[in-house]
């Protein structure tokens, strides 16, 4: 799942009654930030963007309690051109075996994700922003039962459509009429602020 969203400020992003911005600054108070990126290094560890998943995975994403996800950060990260934010993907048995991560990690269970963070990216981003990004990230973190297994599947988008497309077709399917509608329910102020 790659994402590409533009970095314009945003007003009207609000918190959610389950993350407190309080909470946030609580979860991160003892957690070293990366203020630069070391010489010669594609990827490293993103103890801050793991502080917030474990924050989040517990309120918003219960369904991946006790199954490991693992937090990177890559210097650079792009698709089709433009800056991904990050990219949500599973791993595989064979990449869980090659990490050894089954057995480092025992204590949370055999790690099933991974969330690489565009870095560049991420340090820019207000703490908002960040929130809500590993949020939407973990939403594409599945689990479905198959053969008496769990399953780790990759969840895509409610909504995959072109603001042009909306501007000139409107409501024309159903997942058009549901974003809106949550949007217009934002504009009435009938979502918690
Ligand atoms: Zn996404």
């Amino acid at each position: 799942m790659h994402d590409t969203m533009t970095t314009q400020p945003q007003t009207g992003a609000k918190w959610p009654s389950e993350i407190s911005q309080k909470a946030v600054t609580e979860a991160l108070s003892d957690v070293p930030a990366l203020a630069e990126w070391p010489e010669g290094v594609t990827f490293h560890d993103a103890p801050d963007v793991e502080a917030l998943g474990a924050l989040i995975v517990p309120k918003l994403h219960k369904h991946l309690n006790g199954h490991g996800i693992l937090f990177v950060y890559r210097e650079k990260l792009s698709f089709r051109g433009s800056p991904a934010w990050a990219i949500a993907s599973k791993l595989s048995a064979k990449d869980q075996w090659l990490l050894g991560v089954e057995r480092k990690r025992a204590t949370l269970g055999p790690a099933r994700f991974l969330l690489t963070v565009n870095w560049e990216v991420w340090h820019g981003l207000d703490l908002l922003q960040k929130c809500a990004l590993v949020d939407h990230e973990l939403a594409h973190m599945g689990l479905e039962e198959r053969d008496d297994e769990l399953a780790s599947v990759m969840i895509p988008h409610d909504l995959e459509e072109f603001v042009p497309i909306v501007a000139r077709w409107g409501n024309w399917r159903r997942a058009v009429s549901l974003m809106g509608a949550a949007m217009a329910q934002l504009e009435l102020g009938l979502v918690e602020q």
